[in-house]
This record gives structure tokens, sequence and C-alpha cells, in this order.
């Protein structure tokens, strides 16, 4: 696959970016596009091809895909709970992105697409109680996935499965459970929990103000999907055989409140908690069962969270000090 161009749609956000960067590293040619100004990419890379392009529009998708044999598309209008609870329409019109580029895909014969979907299609009642069975793939149905953004990863699931049934198109699909890391939203309202903890423990030790808001009553559980875990998992799950969706993420179970007591450990601070039972705050519950991704390629993400959360916390605490802003470098250097 060496020689093919290799699209990497929404490749100005955070696992896009991270995407990128590895695959230039493994030797591939890229086509990096998003539809952000590039001067907004998280990271860009001058060694692949950057194209602005809005993916919602039927001509964009057309031209992006054409001249690539393998096209990864991680493009969706999309944020944390704060983001996906108000804004289900948005949400539910990253639907145009992924129909124009698998109808576009299909047209010019590609080898292979991958689509990024989230835990988020599991079924509500699944995930009721914090002391979480975690969960399988089969799950998904019957559906009842969180509203707005989830329907919309679950429709486009089934649109790639049909896709490759009638059309021969070779799909593959993860769904990721949270991903977390450096170079990914912090701020601004789309950011997700690990992010947005790290960004309140660093501005309360900046302050001075020894206090942190935390939605919800912090006792609903998560696990959170190191990035490099997630970009090595996508490449697996897109070269290998397997065509059904596959959970890809952590099975390392945490409650909000255990999250903050390791940032807080990283950061060597203790806050007082406030809690807001008025913020959105998701399920109750949520884990991977990686039983079947283990099984097919006996591996599975498995990066521990403090080791990752040091890594992210230096990285946004890096932006948010006085005397480092303004050092966040654009152009991201290939090698790490
Ligand atoms: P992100 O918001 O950082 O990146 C998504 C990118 O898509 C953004 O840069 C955005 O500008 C771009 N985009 C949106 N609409 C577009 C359009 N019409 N045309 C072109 N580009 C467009 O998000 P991310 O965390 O990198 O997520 C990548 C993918 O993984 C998404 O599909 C997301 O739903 C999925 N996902 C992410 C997580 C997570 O924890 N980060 C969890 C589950 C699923």
């Amino acid at each position: 696959m060496a020689s093919e161009k290799t699209l990497v749609c929404g490749a100005g956000g955070f696992i896009g970016g991270h995407l990128v960067g590895d695959l230039l590293r493994r030797g591939r040619k890229v086509r990096a596009v998003d539809m952000k100004s590039l001067d907004e990419w998280y990271q860009l890379f001058p060694e692949a091809e950057n194209l602005q392009l809005n993916l919602q529009e039927k001509e964009s998708g057309e031209r992006a895909v054409t001249g690539c044999s393998v096209i990864y598309n991680l493009a969706a209008d999309m944020g944390g709970m704060g983001f996906i609870e108000n804004n289900k329409a948005l949400c539910m019109l990253s639907v145009l992105i992924n129909t124009h580029l698998v109808m576009a895909a299909k047209d010019a014969g590609v080898g292979r697409f991958f689509y990024a979907s989230s835990a988020c299609v599991y079924a509500a009642d699944k995930q009721t109680d914090p002391n979480v069975t975690a969960l399988k793939e089969e799950d998904a149905y019957p559906a009842m996935p969180e509203d707005g953004y989830g329907w919309e990863k679950l429709f486009s699931e089934r649109m790639c499965r049909h896709f490759r049934e009638d059309f021969g198109l070779a799909t593959r699909i993860a769904r990721y459970h949270n991903v977390y890391g450096p170079h990914g939203t912090y701020d601004g309202g789309r950011e997700k929990a690990p992010a947005a903890i790290c960004r309140k423990v660093i501005a309360a030790k900046l302050s001075g103000n020894k206090e942190i808001e935390i939605w919800g009553d912090g006792k609903q559980t998560r696990s959170f999907m190191w990035i490099d875990d997630c970009v090595k998992g996508t490449q697996m799950i897109m070269e290998g055989d397997y065509v059904d969706p596959l959970n890809l993420g952590s099975s390392e179970l945490v409650t909000i409140n255990q999250l903050v007591d390791l940032v807080e450990e990283i950061a060597g601070v203790k806050l007082k908690r406030r809690y807001n039972l008025g913020a959105p705050k998701g399920v109750n519950g949520r884990n991977s069962d990686n039983t079947l991704i283990r099984k097919i390629f006996g591996w599975e993400p498995s990066t521990r969270l403090h080791h990752g959360l040091e890594q992210t916390y230096r990285w946004i605490y890096e932006r948010m000090a006085p005397a480092s802003r303004d050092r966040s470098p654009r152009l991201a250097p290939t090698s790490r």
C-alpha cells in the first residue's frame, strides 16, 4: 500500500492529525483534508498534501477521493457531552460527509474505506449503572443510541455495511471509546472529560482558586484510550480482514472522581470539588469489552491512564501557563 495515496478526512482535528503523522512516518503518501482553514489545524505536516474542503458537499467528497486508494473518514461535527447534547442536528448532519465519501469511494473503486464510529452507538438502557457490564459489539442492537450523534454514527456504520455488501466497497469500522492525548481540544466547549479536567486543574493551580466544577456527581464511570493506541488500532482494523464494527477502547474503568484524583496527583494539588448536577454528564457507566479485538488481533489498547494523562496534562499546561504561551508550533515534525 506504500505507493498508493491515503486520504485522511478530518485531518485538522485531534485523531486525524495523529493518524496523518503516523502514516507519514510509515512512509505513506497522504492527502489530508479538513474544513478548517490550515492555520486552525491541530497539526499540519508539510509532507502531506493538505486541503481545506467542506466534505458535507458532494463535489468536495469527490475532489478529496480522486487519486486515493485508501480512505480514513474521521471528519465529523463533534465534541464532548456538552457539545453533543446541545447540538443534535449539527451532529446528524455529519451523515452527509460519510454518505458523499462512500459514494465517491464506490465510484472511484477505492481499495479500503475506514469509518470512525463511537461507543455512543450503544443502547442507553445498557448503560444506566455505574457498575457497568462492559459493552460488547452486539449490544448496539436493538438500537437506542445516544440521541443525535449516536444515531448518525449507527446509521453511517450501516451505510458502510451495505456499500460493502451491495457494491463490494471494502469498509472497516472502529467504535472508539473516549480518546485523549496532546494536540486535542481542551477548551471552547467541544472538549472531553480528560482534557477538560486537566484544564480545570491547571486553571485552579495557576489562579490559586482551589476549587473545580465537576459535571454530574463524579460517580459516573468511563474508560479512556490513549491516542497512540487509537492510531495503532485504527490501522490494524483498516488493514485486517474483519469487516464488522469493532470496539476500540481501553477497558481500564474509572469514575470521574478517580480521573480527577489522577490529574490532581500529576499536578501536585488537592482541590475542593463542586458537583454540577445539572450539567450534561452522559450515561452513568460505560466500558469497552475487548474480547473480540483480542481474539482477532491478539491486541487491545492497554496504555495505563496515568501514563497518558501525564503527557496530556503537560501538553495542556504548556499552552496555559503564561511563560509558555505562544509557543504552540503549528508545523508538526514527523518523528517523535
Ligand atoms: P475532532 O473534532 O478533533 O476532529 C474532527 C475534524 O473533522 C475536525 O477538525 C473538523 O473540522 C472536521 N470536520 C467536521 N466537519 C467537516 C466537514 N464537513 N468537512 C471536513 N472536515 C470536517 O474530533 P476527533 O476527536 O479527532 O474525532 C475524530 C473522529 O472520531 C470523529 O468521527 C469522531 O466522531 C470519532 N470519535 C472520537 C472520539 C473521541 O474520544 N475523540 C470518540 C468516539 C468517536
